[in-house]
C-alpha cells in the first residue's frame, strides 16, 4: 500500500522562462481513506502552459500556486483503495492533482474515467482538456464552416494538432505554423494539413499571403504577439478569431505590445472571442463521445512527447516553452 508520495512544490517564482531551480521535489505522507476518500495513484499528469500563470503571484481565472507548496493539475490514476461508493479499487479516475505520484482525496473532487479507448495519457491530451479546447475553440467559439480556410498558430502541439484535424474533418483549407522542419513534416506528411511553414525567422504575412491567397476565415490564436498580428491582417470579411492562449507572451518580463493593426477587425466585421475551455463544461460528454469516435475511425491522429518520472515534470513544463513536444506534453510515472 503507498503511504508516501513524492510531490513538485513551487520553490520559488520564475523570472521569464522557468529554471529548474525553480522547483522542488519532497516526500510527504499521503493519508489512509477515511469515510467518503479515495486512495489513488498516479500513472501519468499533465503539464499545460497555463501553469506559468499560475506560478505569478496575481489574481487570474486560477488561483496562484503558493510557494513550498505541491503544485496542482490534471493527472489520471488508479484507485488503490476506496471508501467512497462511487469508486472501486483499480478504477480509472480523473484528478486535479498533478505534480504528485499519489493523492487520498474525497471522491466526490474525482471524476471516473469509465471505459477507455485509449491509453490512459490520451485522457490529459487529445481525449482531455486540450482536445476539447480545439473542439470547443473552433466550433463552439469559431463557429467554423465546411469548406473555410483554416490558419491555426502552435500547430503542432496539444491544441493545434487537433484545431487542424477537426478543420480537415469540415472540409477545411488549413495552414498551420510550428517550430522546425520535423514538427512541419509532421503536420503536411502525418496529419495532411493543406500547408505548414516553420515560424522561426519568417515573414508571418507573406507566409499567410503565399498559402491562402484569398485569406483567412478563421485564425485558432494559441501563440498571440506577432502571429495574431500578422493574421489580423489577412482575414476576410466577418471571420472569427478564437483567442485561446498567447504563450509568446507567457514568459515577458514586460508588457508586450499589443497588434498594431486591430482597427482591421472594425471594417471587416471580425469576432475575436477570449474563451476558457470550462466555459464549455456542459459540451464535455458530447466531446468524448465525438472524440473517441474519430480516434477509432482513424480521422483523428495524435502523437506524445512523454517524459519519465517525476523528477523530470519541471523538465516537462520548461519544454512546453523551448518546443521540447510534438502533440501533448504527458509526465509518465508508470505503464
Ligand atoms: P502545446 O502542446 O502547443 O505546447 C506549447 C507549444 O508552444 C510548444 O511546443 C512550442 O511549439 C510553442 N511555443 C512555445 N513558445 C512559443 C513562442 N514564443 N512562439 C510560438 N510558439 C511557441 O501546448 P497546448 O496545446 O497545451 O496549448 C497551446 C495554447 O493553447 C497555449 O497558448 C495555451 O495556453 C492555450 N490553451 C488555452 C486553453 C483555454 O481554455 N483557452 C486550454 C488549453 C490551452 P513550437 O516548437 O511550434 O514553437
Amino acid at each position: 500500500m503507498m503511504t508516501r508520495s513524492r510531490e513538485v512544490q513551487l520553490k520559488r517564482r520564475p523570472s521569464g522562462l522557468p529554471q529548474p531551480d525553480d522547483f522542488q521535489i519532497a516526500e510527504v505522507d499521503v493519508g489512509t481513506p477515511g469515510e467518503g476518500f479515495v486512495l489513488v495513484k498516479n500513472i501519468c499528469m499533465s503539464v499545460d502552459p497555463y501553469m506559468r500563470g499560475r506560478m505569478v503571484d496575481r489574481k487570474s481565472y486560477a488561483p496562484p500556486f503558493k510557494i513550498g507548496a505541491a503544485m496542482n493539475g490534471g493527472a489520471i490514476g488508479r484507485v488503490l483503495e476506496s471508501k467512497h461508493p462511487e469508486f472501486r479499487e483499480g478504477d480509472y479516475v480523473e484528478s486535479n492533482f498533478g505534480w504528485r505520484e499519489g493523492f487520498c482525496a474525497k471522491g466526490d473532487v474525482l471524476s471516473p474515467l469509465g471505459k477507455l479507448v485509449a491509453p490512459p495519457s490520451a485522457y490529459l491530451g487529445v481525449l482531455g482538456m486540450p482536445g476539447m479546447t480545439a473542439y470547443v475553440g473552433l466550433l463552439e467559439v469559431g463557429q467554423l464552416k465546411d469548406g473555410e480556410t483554416v490558419f491555426v498558430s502552435g500547430a503542432a502541439g496539444a491544441v493545434g494538432s487537433i484545431v487542424g484535424q477537426i478543420a480537415k474533418i469540415h472540409g477545411c483549407q488549413v495552414i498551420g505554423s510550428a517550430g522546425g522542419p520535423a514538427k512541419i513534416r509532421f503536420l503536411t506528411e502525418e496529419l495532411k494539413f493543406d500547408h505548414a511553414f516553420d515560424y522561426h525567422g519568417a515573414d508571418l504575412l507573406e507566409e499567410l499571403r503565399a498559402a491562402a491567397p484569398n485569406g483567412l476565415d478563421v485564425y485558432f490564436d494559441n501563440v498571440g504577439g506577432d502571429h495574431l498580428q500578422a493574421a489580423l491582417s489577412h482575414m476576410r470579411p466577418f471571420g472569427r478569431i478564437p483567442l485561446c492562449g498567447a504563450i509568446a507572451q507567457y514568459n515577458a518580463t514586460e508588457p508586450p505590445p499589443g497588434p498594431n493593426n486591430l482597427t482591421l477587425a472594425i471594417g471587416l466585421g471580425l469576432t475575436l472571442r477570449g474563451f476558457i475551455v470550462s466555459h464549455f463544461n456542459n459540451l464535455r460528454g458530447e466531446f468524448r463521445q465525438q472524440m473517441e469516435a474519430w480516434i477509432v475511425d482513424g480521422q483523428i491522429r495524435y502523437r506524445e512527447t512523454t517524459m519519465y518520472g517525476i523528477e523530470r515534470a519541471a523538465e516537462a513544463f520548461i519544454g512546453l516553452f523551448t518546443g521540447e513536444n510534438t502533440g501533448k506534453m504527458i509526465v509518465q510515472f508508470e505503464a
